[in-house]
């Protein structure tokens, strides 16, 4: 495996990756792969229980040993990596979450966005460690990502890039969790996918498989339209492709700016692989400035679906503290 040169001392590091419902953490070795994990559930509420939490973690993966710490947590995290501006699910608002855990630890700690370091482990261990320049996006729940710019994670001046959900794909279109209209969150995501799914189970035709899915559970869920569209639904495949090239026409944005040469698509979605890789293609090139004359990225699938944001911030420690 080629492993992109960023220091090569053989340094073990803490990954811890916040979610909603649980902590799940990790000793990880300088290739990416884990020595120990641990998981916990959580109480998304409680701000000081998570953090105790952490710390307990921590402690417990080190058995005393000294390692650099990488914390991945959902939300705005400041560019020098230390601040929890915002947590949509945690209450932690201005949080200096890096100051708190170094004083209780003792340890050095790094912060980071959980697509972030998801992205990143991608880019060091996973689809996208032959390129330089990638873009992943993440459709589950939402949609997330990460934008690897010359071997850097691309941080923006705040701390904030990469939050890739939030690009307009519609203009005056539905509304987002954000507060602005039209993101490709409400068109690419899981829930979106949903959405589009009871629609065509509305109108009926290619929809008649669904619809009677939906009098049957009473309610269409995700695991009901994956079924489907792993069984070949044509109402389901619809709405996969459809999900499909709104992400594309958006990668087709992505490469005006950015030009990356591959895009990994992760996320609970991506279990389509090429069904929905296809569509996700065909939208991008439909779409692409210069279309014919301009160089085609690559698109596939992430590789590292569990665990990423553990490894993906502990990676993200090791390297920051060899460059202390
Ligand atoms: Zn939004």
């Amino acid at each position: 495996m080629r492993v992109h040169a960023l220091g090569s001392a053989a340094v073990h590091a803490i990954g811890i990756d916040i979610g909603g419902t649980k902590i799940a953490g990790g000793v990880v070795d300088e290739l990416g792969g884990i020595v120990r994990f641990e998981r916990v559930p959580t109480d998304a509420n409680d701000a000081t229980a998570i953090e105790a939490a952490i710390v307990t973690m921590i402690e417990d993966l080190t058995g005393g040993e000294r390692m650099p710490v990488g914390v991945a947590a959902p939300g705005f995290i400041d560019a020098g990596q230390s601040t929890v501006y915002y947590t949509p699910n945690i209450p932690w608002r201005n949080e200096p979450l890096r100051e708190r855990l170094e004083a209780r630890l003792g340890l050095p700690v790094v912060v980071d966005n959980d697509a972030n370091a998801a992205g990143w482990a991608e880019f060091r261990f996973g689809a996208g460690r032959l390129v330089s320049d990638m873009v992943m996006i993440t459709s589950g729940t939402g949609v997330g990502g990460a934008v690897i710019a010359g071997d850097r994670l691309l941080r923006g001046g705040f701390g904030v890039a990469g939050e890739l959900g939030h690009m307009r794909v519609v203009p005056d279109g539905i509304p987002c969790g954000c507060g602005a209209r039209g993101c490709i969150e409400q068109y690419g995501s899981g829930r979106a996918l949903l959405r589009m799914a009871n629609e065509i189970a509305d109108v009926g035709g290619i929809g008649l498989g669904l619809a009677a899915a939906r009098a049957d559970y009473g309610v269409l869920t995700g695991d009901i339209v994956g079924q489907f569209i792993a069984a070949g639904d044509p109402g389901a495949i619809h709405a996969l492709q459809e999900l499909g090239r709104y992400i594309g026409a958006a990668c087709a944005s992505l490469a005006a700016v950015l030009d990356p040469e591959l895009f990994v698509i992760g996320g609970g979605v991506s279990v389509a692989g090429d069904l929905l890789l296809d569509p996700i293609r065909e939208s991008y090139l439909a779409n692409l400035p210069a279309r014919g004359y301009h160089p085609e990225a690559v698109f596939v699938i992430a590789e590292l679906v569990n665990d990423a944001g553990v490894v993906g911030a502990a990676d993200l420690a090791r390297i920051h503290s060899l460059s202390r």
